[in-house]
């Protein structure tokens, strides 16, 4: 098996501008891409924040652009699904699909992080068409329009406040009486003449008509009641889910599975291994933010990669 200096496991944002600036400084990345290469913004369209864009840029084609980038400095790609490691040895181990292995000196983790879907019928026929799962990425398409937030927690309170600078008016459903969001996110939401309540509530299905949103039935948990509540957009804010199932119980994680990094850099617990990304970012999850760990990752592997004996 030959061995790599540097694989970078993950291809949003980050794994791309990692591989970018990796590639740049010589170091010849390997790449694993996943099984949705692109990740995130591959499912949205528009995407109308990312720096150097005034007119906007389709989210797949920002990055293939990326990735073009990366493979014109000699980064290389493989596609497939990193299932496991092993970084209690060096060279640390990859292993994909459960049937290539790797070696490498270093690695960095970009593998990002999903957003959680209610798994209904409509629901991912229509993303993109009217339902989303990133309020600050999509909310400016729908001006004056009804909404409808689904969710009980922080995000969604978020997602709703964030979303009144544009809609008409934003239904908040939910699957309890109770929510989950903290008592100031809460008042926040509650004290907003545009946001409505729907409790109780178990979503059933995003209705569409001529390929976009026009509501979403939903049951009533107390009379059992089925009806269709109108909406133009529909935002799924039930939370996010880092991927790192492959690295649990080796990587240092937050109790949601997020991995931490020491300080202002991208290091992890162990030596030689860096995350960037939404893999460790419960916060911003942004594509540029992402973007920007990308690069740090990259430099800190670069000059970890300089200073550190290496065994052959
Ligand atoms: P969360 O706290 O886990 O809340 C997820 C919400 O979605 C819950 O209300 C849950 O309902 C609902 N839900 C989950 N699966 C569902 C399903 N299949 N169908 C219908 N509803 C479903 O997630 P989050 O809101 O993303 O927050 C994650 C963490 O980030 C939290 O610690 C939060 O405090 C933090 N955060 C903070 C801020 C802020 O302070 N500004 C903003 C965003 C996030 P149940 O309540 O019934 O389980």
């Amino acid at each position: 098996m030959d061995k790599e200096h540097l694989m970078i496991l993950g291809t949003g944002p980050a794994g791309y501008t990692a591989a970018i600036y990796a590639a740049r400084a010589n170091l010849h990345p390997l790449v694993i891409e996943g099984n949705e290469p692109g990740g995130q913004l591959m499912l949205t369209t528009e995407v109308e924040n990312f720096p150097g864009f005034p007119e906007g840029v389709m989210g797949p084609d920002l990055m293939e652009a990326m990735k073009k980038q990366a493979e014109r400095f000699g980064a290389r790609f493989q596609y497939g699904w990193v299932t496991s490691v092993d970084f209690s040895q060096r060279p640390l181990q990859v292993s994909v699909d459960d049937s290539l292995s790797y070696a490498a000196d270093a690695v960095i983790v970009a593998t990002g992080a999903s957003a959680k879907l209610l798994g209904i019928p409509g629901e991912s026929e229509l993303i993109g068409h009217g339902v989303s799962t990133c309020a600050t990425c999509d909310g400016f398409f729908f001006r004056n329009k009804s909404l409808i937030v689904i969710g009980g927690g922080d995000s969604a309170m978020e997602e709703a406040l964030f979303l009144t600078k544009y809609a008409s008016d934003i239904t908040i459903v939910h699957r309890r009486d109770a929510l989950r969001a903290s008592k100031v996110m809460q008042e926040r939401a509650h004290n907003h003449p545009k946001i409505r309540w729907a409790l109780n509530l178990s979503p059933l299905e995003v209705v569409g008509e001529d390929n976009r949103v026009v509501g979403m039935k939903v049951k009533d948990n107390a009379s059992g009641e089925i009806r269709v509540i109108p909406a133009d957009g529909i935002f799924v804010a039930i939370g996010h889910a880092p991927n790192t199932g492959f690295l649990q119980g080796i990587l240092d994680t937050d109790r949601v599975g997020y991995i931490k990094t020491q300080g202002l850099s991208t290091a992890t617990n162990i030596e030689g291994v860096f995350a960037c990304g939404d893999v460790a970012d419960p916060h911003y999850r942004q594509a540029i933010t992402a973007a920007g760990s990308g690069c740090r990752a990259a430099m800190d592997a670069e000059k970890w990669l300089e200073n550190s004996p290496l065994p052959s």
